[in-house]
């Protein structure tokens, strides 16, 4: 038998990512993953809940998506914690590089955060009380790390895997690949003993083939359907817009997206014969349509 680990999984929404709190089981613990940046203040609050009188020892990002790296700036300057992330895009965040970084091309903020170590993949870091595998896990980010502690077999999937599916896959948006990395992560994540997977959003949960199996499904539709994967990613997108404004007019909804990149880009390559503004609107009707919004007059509201 082996000792369960200290671990505490501070299950968020959508805005914000999952927190992960790994302790020594004494006087230490880190923290995985920091939410989002309008999140910040609930995010320090909840770990200084979660800790304690327990210090913290580093923080750590799986990737840098605003919601998993929003908290970075405030957790930092109140624990005086370092900060540990993948390497693909240490230089961008060294140097604030917002052309590199993906938070101006998303419409999404992020406090500017400086990081201290990278991530390596291939290697090992002891995280509370447990040595946990650094595992690249390309597809829904190209520099996205998994975490995986053998022991226990807990998995940390980050946005590669959740109980139902996977995140968008960005770099197809940009006419990059991206399928074959998800299904290549997919391989990786089904080839390990996972007792146990925490997701990036969404509950924790132990049965990874079935999971995998479904996310196989999905990405299958939309390697077949590629504007599948483009409308989901669009509504994913203004969703997720939408929980951090709450409501807003469909003339700023629209200025706001006439200014960010990834949905330009997307109507641009798969729904250009239309306006962007009649593309838009298809796409809220749907979000209407699932009960994911509401439109009322000429207000967007979210539900
Ligand atoms: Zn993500």
């Amino acid at each position: 038998m082996n000792p369960a680990l200290d671990l505490i999984v501070l299950q968020r929404g959508w805005l914000s990512s999952n927190n992960i709190v790994i302790g020594d089981g004494e006087a230490r613990a880190v923290v995985v993953d920091t939410g989002y940046c309008t999140h910040a203040a609930q995010t320090l609050s909840l770990l200084q809940t979660t800790l304690g009188k327990r210090q913290l020892g580093a923080i750590l990002n799986t990737h840098l998506h605003s919601d998993h790296c929003g908290g970075n700036a405030q957790l930092m300057a109140h624990f005086q914690a370092p900060l540990l992330i993948p390497p693909g895009q240490f230089e961008a965040a060294h140097e604030w590089n917002e052309a590199k970084l993906s938070f101006r091309s998303t419409g999404q903020r992020c406090e500017r955060f400086h990081p201290d170590q990278r991530l390596m993949p291939g290697s090992t870091v002891k995280l509370g009380d447990g040595l946990w595998h650094v595992l690249a896990a390309p597809g829904h980010d190209p520099d996205s790390i998994i975490l995986f502690e053998s022991n226990n077999g807990t998995l940390i999937s980050a946005d590669a895997l959740w109980e139902h599916g996977f995140g968008i896959v960005f770099p197809e948006l940009n006419g990059k690949s991206g399928f074959e990395e998800v299904e290549a992560t997919l391989d990786l994540i089904a080839s390990l003993p996972v007792a146990l997977v925490i997701p990036g959003h969404g509950p924790t949960f132990a049965d990874m083939p079935v999971a995998v199996a479904e996310a196989r499904r999905r990405l299958q539709g939309f390697r077949l359907d590629p504007l599948r994967h483009a409308r989901y990613a669009a509504k994913a997108l203004l969703k997720f817009h939408m929980i951090e404004v709450r409501q807003q007019h469909l003339a700023d909804l629209q200025s706001w997206l006439a200014t960010t990149e990834v949905h330009e880009a997307l109507w641009q390559r798969h729904f250009s014969p239309q306006t962007i503004e009649a593309w838009t609107l298809e796409i809220l009707q749907d979000l209407q349509r699932s009960e994911s919004i509401s439109i009322v007059g000429g207000m967007i509201l979210d539900r």
